[in-house]
């Protein structure tokens, strides 16, 4: 370019101070690469990207490097052989089955326990593609198998811990049963992370996370991913992804990556916490239940075990006794160190009452039958002392 004190005061405005020629140096940090578009002076270069000769960059709705670097983190983890990302949890989950290539007269088998929006995608949303959806009880594998006969999906679907029940499916017998009938297995595993779980060893073919939740950590950034086992999906979702545009931005990748450093200290903390909450309310005259994989008690505690490596995550639900509204509002109201925030996975301690906000649009009967009761209670367990957090719930259900 000409030299820039020649170009007038607009075109300073515009080009002045960018592009400086790289640095001879190596960021120890991956930059955020706030930028659309990428220059290069052989032009031979974005053509063959274009082409599909060479990696590289040459839109950022095709690929960013900031992007880039968190795909290869999560791939890494998960074990998967490519990862593409997305602007949210649930454009991976639409990404993902997408990717399967369902279309008309096809067929889903998904577990009822799944997230409330994938549930409501499915129910809702996949119909006017042709596509339909059966919802089952995936911790009855005898039904399940018995409905995989009848109906030969050609997607089965579930979470390895549910929400907010925290049922917990075994996946590897499911995908026993889901890959003699020829389907493809979706896994969300956005409840147990890669440090508990990674869903490909167990007979997956595609792994869906919500960045939201534990792998950004922090509650400052929403996205998704998709991890896949095999190399014609990881090509598949990304030639989709260009298509549909539910990219995730460079700056949400960096915060979600920067999140990503401490997974395996902040899960063990949420595990260890969790685990001491949850044995912590078993002794309360308060509370008549208490949901936890890590309880001897709880339904599926031995797979939960075996699968997870002893480790039983940072989720924790509860009922409080004669838990109606205006009692469950009292105890939310008096909490003075967790939040009654609805999201999860952050290093900051959140409770809600589903029968307020996640299935709240569901009829009282029809909570009833997949067993949320009114003063039913989700704590994703942060990293705060938990003498703490132990001590603020005790306060809360002291003044009930
Ligand atoms: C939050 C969540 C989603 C949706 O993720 P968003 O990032 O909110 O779009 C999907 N599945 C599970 C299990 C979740 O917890």
């Amino acid at each position: 370019m000409a030299d820039k004190r020649e170009l007038g005061f607009a075109s300073r405005a515009v080009h002045a101070g960018e592009r400086a020629p790289r640095p001879d140096f190596t960021p120890t940090s991956t930059p955020i690469y706030q930028t659309v578009t990428y220059l290069y002076g052989d032009m031979t270069v974005p053509d063959a990207i274009f082409e599909g000769d060479r990696e590289g960059y040459v839109y950022s709705r095709h690929g960013n490097p900031t992007v880039r670097a968190l795909e290869e983190a999560v791939n890494s983890l998960e074990g998967g052989r490519g990862t593409q990302a997305y602007a949210s949890g649930m454009a991976a989950v639409f990404g993902a089955l997408l990717a399967t290539g369902l279309g008309t007269r096809d067929r889903v088998l998904a577990s009822r326990d799944l997230y409330g929006a994938t549930y409501a995608l499915l129910d809702m949303l996949m119909p006017a593609l042709g596509v339909e959806t059966i919802f089952a009880d995936f911790t009855d594998l005898a039904e399940v198998g018995r409905l995989t006969k009848d109906v030969s999906p050609q997607v089965v679907i579930c979470e390895v811990v549910s929400n907010p029940l925290l049922r917990v499916t075994d996946l590897p017998a499911l995908a026993k049963i889901a890959t003699a009938a020829g389907a493809r297995i979706l896994v969300d595993s956005s409840f147990t992370t890669p440090y508990l779980i990674r869903p490909l060893e167990h007979g997956a073919d595609l792994v869906i996370h919500s960045t939201t939740k534990y792998l950004a950590g922090h509650g400052d950034t929403i996205g998704g991913v998709v991890v896949a086992a095999n190399d014609e999906d990881v090509v598949l979702l990304k030639e989709q992804s260009k298509l549909v545009g539910g990219i995730l931005g460079p700056t949400d990748a960096w915060l979600t990556l920067r999140g990503m450093k401490t997974l395996p200290l902040r899960m063990r903390k949420h595990c260890q916490n969790a685990e001491r909450v949850a044995r912590w309310l078993s002794t309360r005259d308060e509370v008549e239940a208490v949901h936890y994989p890590g309880l001897e008690g709880h339904p599926q505690h031995t797979t939960a075990g075996q699968l997870l490596g002893g480790r039983y995550g940072g989720m924790v639900s509860f009922e409080l006794a004669q838990g109606e509204k205006e009692r469950v509002f009292r105890f939310m109201e008096s909490l003075q160190l967790c939040l009654p925030g609805t999201t999860l996975g952050d290093i900051y301690t959140q409770i809600l009452n589903p029968a307020m906000s996640s299935h709240r649009a569901l009829t009282p009967e029809q909570r009833a039958e997949v067993g949320i009761a009114p003063g039913l209670m989700r704590m994703s367990v942060g990293i705060e002392d938990v003498e703490d957090i132990i001590g603020d719930l005790e306060g809360a259900l002291g003044i009930l």
